[in-house]
């Protein structure tokens, strides 16, 4: 009993309590770093390495959290870049006029005279320019990311490409916005009480350092919180994730655009520093860097991209230089002109990829992972009493209330794929309270009835309604908000998310949190996921000590049956009205079948309406009140379990299919 006491999640505090313990030293140390080292150009490089982290930070959102691979990201930072830019150079001067003056008096604009009318230079502030630039940034994430997010993998990767080209050929062709290739000059410092940042790099320096702690700080809100969840699970798997109510397009812009505002952050600061921005900063070297940079750190951890960021600026500035000097020094003692004359810098893009190429092959997760490695369980933990039949503290999860007549009504449903008719008019009624069975022969449709119901797959006619709501045409994420969860035939977990994330995710559509609570996380929010996480608690609680001791191991560290009853916790999770169990009892032994019949049936028997797909006659005769049979798409039969059983065409397309075999 202890041992489960202590691995429930407030003992994740101490590991909390560690990282935020070294996250303070780590600051403290760098903020105390230009005292005893007041060297300019080491204090230069490393505020590059940290605008180099927050990039990486914004990227890892895109490619770590969300799983979008981003190719074209540095397109984010050009334009925070040349946003301050344009608003503090002298590049775009319109001519004077009165109408301009409301902003000269907020600061904003000046009316200057160089020989000839009045111009207005702009003179955007940086403190305003951060914020603002990031917002920029975000608009056009969001803007680029509507039209091709529907994209997956490949060809959205291909995509982003191609945005990152066309915003570096419109900074190189813009002339008159831009300044051309030739780039813009004198980009104002920032100002700070009447202290101008000039080009010393200490103040700077210090911006960045405060930058990156605000970022990670960010970060880590959003990755413990609904948002961050979301993002994960459609990394891990877009469809499951849409199923258990994580809207698709909302959260993949969500991600592009968050991203897109560290860059555009990002960007106003690195070209306040260096008061100057040409296109070729903002090149596909530097996403394909960015890029390298997350993948060296570990993808989605947030520690590690930083840390990633930091190792690969401090090798391009201070370690190939380093090296090129004692090669030459080397070729000297040798008499090599070959070794005197290598210039270490050249190789900055091969080391990278060979870089790429060795963490492939030999750490995947990167330098800092983001999967904590946890301990196995004890053999006191494995062989802990495991309790047969029924749920455990079922009361604390409280009864359904079905309300009367048919709760999913499925009238004249076809689905076609191509020439091959899964489903030829079906039509099928579940009563509220009620527990359906559809049984048939592999092949003859019933995965693709739950694929329909749920919006995963569209029908070519009929209409399926649940309590009066029609939910053909659907998207998953609606279908499972009123009410229908589901579980898949082949599990569909979140791989590398905890037994606890897991169902977690499934309450998704059920928490409200948005992205400024995940981040500022007022005592609301703070409520609703600690709320959040003891219901999930008690869900996993309900399977005994099969999950519980388990809640904080990744889901691909357990057996194959407990996977399967992840899966149903995370759809009971998001307090559904109707469960579809696909096959749920397939790979479970004999024992383990019963075992997990006797817990649907208490489902059951607290009100919950389920329509289950199963092989297994004893376990359908066990549970359901009435059974469909579906053969080639076509509904053969309905009826009592006992009935059906019996009837003729059903035991021949279970019998001639098997004959034929
Ligand atoms: P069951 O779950 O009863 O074993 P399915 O519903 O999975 O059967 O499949 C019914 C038929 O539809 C099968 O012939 C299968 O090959 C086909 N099918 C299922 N999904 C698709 C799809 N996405 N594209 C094309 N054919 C499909
Ligand atoms: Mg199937």
């Amino acid at each position: 009993m202890n041992a489960i006491a202590t691995a429930h999640p407030s003992a994740a505090l101490t590991h909390q309590q560690r990282s935020l313990l070294l996250a303070t030293l780590a600051f403290i140390f760098f903020t105390l770093l230009p005292q005893f080292w007041d060297n300019d150009g080491d204090l230069d490089s490393l505020a590059n390495a940290m605008s180099y982290a927050t990039l990486a930070l914004g990227l890892n959102i895109v490619v770590g959290f969300a799983g979008l691979l981003d190719l074209g990201y540095a397109a984010f930072f050009a334009i925070g870049a040349y946003y301050y830019g344009i608003f503090t150079s002298f590049q775009v001067m319109p001519p004077w006029s009165e109408s301009w003056a409301p902003l000269a008096t907020i600061g904003l604009v000046e009316k200057i005279n160089q020989g000839g009318p009045d111009l207005v230079h702009f003179t955007l502030s940086f403190w305003i320019a951060l914020p603002t630039g990031g917002l920029v940034a975000a608009l056009f994430g969001v803007l680029f990311g509507l039209p091709v997010l529907r994209l997956r993998g490949d060809y959205l990767a291909i995509v982003t490409l191609g945005f990152g080209e066309i915003v570096q050929i419109c900074a190189r062709n813009l002339d008159w916005l831009t300044n051309g290739a030739a780039g813009l000059n004198g980009v104002q410092g920032p100002k700070l009480f009447g202290y101008r940042f000039g080009v010393h790099a200490e103040p700077y320096y210090y911006v960045g350092l405060v930058l990156v702690a605000f970022l990670v700080f960010v970060s880590f809100r959003l990755r413990g919180s609904r948002i961050g969840r979301a993002w994960m699970a459609i990394r891990e798997d877009e469809t499951a994730a849409s199923a258990m109510g994580v809207n698709l397009v909302h959260y993949k812009l969500l991600a592009f655009a968050m991203g897109a505002a560290f860059a555009g952050m990002t960007g106003v600061f690195f070209i306040a520093k260096l008061q100057t921005a040409t296109p070729e900063m903002f090149n596909s070297a530097v996403s394909s860097m960015l890029l390298v940079m997350v993948v060296l750190g570990g993808m989605g951890s947030v520690w590690g991209v930083v840390i990633g960021a930091v190792l690969l600026q401090m090798m391009q500035t201070w370690f190939l230089p380093q090296m090129s000097v004692w090669l030459h020094d080397i070729g000297k003692m040798t008499g090599s002109p070959m070794l005197q004359n290598v210039d270490m810098v050249q190789w900055t893009q091969l080391i990278f990829g060979v870089i790429l190429v060795l963490m492939m092959l030999f750490r995947r997760e990167g330098l800092v992972p983001a999967v904590r490695k946890v301990a196995p369980l004890t053999m006191e933990q494995q062989t802990a009493h495991v309790v047969r039949g029924g749920f455990q503290g079922l009361d604390k999860i409280g009864r359904w209330t079905p309300g009367t007549g048919v709760a999913l009504d499925i009238k004249d449903v076809v689905v076609k794929f191509g020439g091959l008719v899964a489903l030829n008019k079906v039509s099928l009624q579940v009563p509220e309270g009620g527990v359906v069975a559809v049984i048939g022969p592999n092949g003859s449709g019933k995965s693709t009835l739950f694929n329909v119901i749920t919006g995963l797959v569209a029908a070519d006619s009929g209409s399926i309604t649940f309590q009066g709501v029609e939910l053909l045409g659907l998207a998953p994420h609606q279908v499972l908000e009123n009410g229908v969860a589901r579980t898949f035939q082949n599990i569909r977990l979140f791989a590398n998310l905890t037994v606890l994330e897991n169902v977690l995710i499934g309450e998704h559509a059920r928490l409200t949190t948005g992205p400024f609570g995940a981040v500022i996380r007022p005592p609301s929010v703070v409520k609703e996921e600690s709320r959040a996480t003891e219901w999930a608690m008690n869900i996993i609680a309900l399977f005994g000590n099969r999950l519980t001791p388990r809640w904080d191991q990744p889901v691909t560290a357990l057996s194959y049956a407990n996977r399967r009853r992840v899966e149903i916790a995370r759809a009971i999770a998001s307090r559904p009205k109707i469960l579809l169990l696909d096959e749920p009892t397939a790979g479970m032994n004999p024992a383990e079948s019963l075992e997990l019949a006797e817990q649907i049936k208490s489902l059951h028997d607290l009100g919950l309406t389920i329509l289950l797909i199963e092989h297994k006659l004893d376990v359908v005769t066990r549970l359901a009140d009435n059974v469909i049979v579906l053969d080639h798409g076509d509904k053969i039969a309905e009826g009592l379990p006992d009935v059906v059983r019996k009837d003729e065409e059903v035991l021949r397309a279970y019998l001639g299919r098997a004959g034929g075999h």
